[in-house]
């Protein structure tokens, strides 16, 4: 681990590292808290999100501020209190009913009102205030997402030297999609007070330098992907996000996934089938009625796999605001009325889950899976496309990944698929299953090998090196 040498490093995200439940610290789930946690413990940082004062008591300044992990408390946890109107405008509203869609070009989706642009500004001025209570002089400021754009504009504002970098998690849009944006030149200028810039895909740094040229009249270099406004040069990299491929290739491995499996498929009826996987949040950017066509496609088709192949469809509904509720009914809908035209004989075709299985449970039935397929309309990277390749220690598996996921330009050995080609999906789950053993295990190996190097902790180091050279 690289880590950033000298200096105080302060990570701020939306989401919190570690929650009080109940009274007790838990650490929340996710890849970047997993890989930052250590990092955090060893450079003894900060760590700034959003968050409310534990059991409803009144958010004083020690409720807010706690050191963690609880076992061995060595760096800091700072929580910016919201109010529910702030939940409402900055979360729901700009960041996950504008900056979602737009990003993921699903401009039809976009709602977006006054009062979400406010909001949105009046909190990432609370997160800037925030890092510049807590920044030490030689501090590094590590923002995540697009929660966040603003923040590094109004840390400027209070603390001029200040070093900041963002990662933006999502894809970028090209120029002809951001112009839908009313706030793009607060926006783009809220972004350009960072030193760097780090997207998943050099396409989307592309699209960013593109939509700064056009908007602001800046001049960025291509060439040394940088740009210089209003005094400060920002550069613009690609780091693309991963997993930790170690802890998904052991917990495949353990004797609890065996049983985890035998006891799946005996209760849901799969024993001896060919079993295909889906897992994601539920939401419109991942495909799922696409995919669910492509599965009715492919059973149309080819009506020698019924009985013989099920697809297991694990869909976890997470933002439970519109449009989601609307969006899970279509795909519930679209879930029966596939399974009522080809179900027979205690078979289905579509396995539904729609509750979150933990990584143990996920590691298990990635590493039983036939074929995994990630359908995405548009996705910054798809990291459920690199834990089913950790966990595939079989190699007995093929990963199919919609071309508009970061992580299909960027895992060798995988599957595209065009999932608004829906014969074309339909023909791919046919070529994967029919595939010869030898082909899908070299495919598979190929893949292993690329994620085993390229994981969570290469991409942290990755990033805090580049960190450590800004000014
Ligand atoms: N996930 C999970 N349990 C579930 C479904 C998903 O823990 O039941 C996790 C999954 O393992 C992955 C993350 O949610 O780590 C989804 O990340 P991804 O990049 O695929 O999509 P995002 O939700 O960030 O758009």
């Amino acid at each position: 681990m690289k880590g950033i040498s000298k200096g105080q490093l302060i990570v701020v995200s939306n989401r919190e590292p570690y929650s009080l439940k109940k009274g007790k610290l838990e650490k929340s789930v996710g890849g970047l808290v997993s890989a930052m946690d250590p990092v955090m413990q060893e450079m003894k940082g900060v760590w700034i999100a959003a968050g409310s004062a534990p059991e409803g008591r009144e958010p004083s300044r020690e409720a807010m501020r706690f050191m963690v992990p609880p076992e061995n408390p060595s760096y800091t946890v700072r929580l910016v209190p919201l109010t529910p109107k702030d939940i409402e405008g900055y979360y729901n509203g700009y960041s996950n009913r504008f900056l979602w869609p737009l990003c993921h070009i699903a401009l039809e989706r976009i709602y977006l009102r006054r009062f979400y642009w406010h909001s949105y500004k009046k909190v990432n001025e609370l997160f800037a205030r925030a890092v510049v209570e807590e920044a030490k002089k030689d501090a590094v400021v590590w923002l995540q997402d697009y929660h966040l754009a603003l923040c590094a504009k109004y840390i400027r504002e209070l603390k001029p030297k200040a070093r900041t970098s963002i990662f933006w998690h999502i894809p970028w849009p090209p120029h002809d999609v951001f112009r839908a944006c009313p706030q793009r030149k607060e926006l783009l200028e809220g972004m350009l007070a960072n030193d760097l810039i780090g997207f998943q895909l050099d396409s989307f740094g592309l699209n960013f330098l593109r939509c700064v040229g056009r908007e602001l009249g800046a001049r960025p270099n291509f060439a040394k992907r940088t740009v210089t406004y209003r005094g400060t040069t920002t550069r613009v990299k690609a780091f693309p996000i991963s997993v930790d491929f170690d802890w998904f290739e052991s917990a495949a491995l353990e004797k609890k996934a065996e049983g985890f499996i035998r006891r799946f498929r005996r209760d849901k009826a799969l024993e001896g089938l060919k079993v295909g996987l889906t897992v994601e949040r539920l939401d419109y950017t991942k495909g799922v009625i696409k995919c669910l066509e492509a599965v009715e496609f492919f059973f149309a088709k080819y009506p020698r796999f019924k009985r013989n192949f099920t697809l297991v469809m694990v869909a976890v509904p997470t933002r439970k605001v519109e449009p989601y509720l609307s969006y899970m009914e279509r795909v519930r809908e679209k879930v029966d009325s596939v399974n009522k035209k080809f179900s027979q004989k205690g078979w289905r075709p579509v396995e539904y889950i729609d509750r979150r299985l933990s990584h143990n449970e996920l590691a298990a039935l990635y590493r039983d899976a036939d074929l995994a397929v990630i359908s995405s309309i548009y996705d910054g990277m798809n990291l459920v496309a690199k834990e089913y390749v950790a966990s595939q220690v079989d190699l007995k598996g093929s990963l199919l990944v919609s071309e508009f996921a970061g992580s299909s330009q960027e895992i060798p050995g995988a599957i595209s698929i065009n999932p608004y080609d829906t014969e074309g999906c339909a023909d791919a789950i046919k070529n994967a299953l029919e595939m010869k053993p030898e082909r899908r295990k070299e495919q598979m190996e190929r893949a292993r090998w690329h994620i085993r190097e390229k994981n969570i902790y290469r991409w942290v180091d990755e990033v805090l090196g580049e960190l450590k050279t800004i000014r």
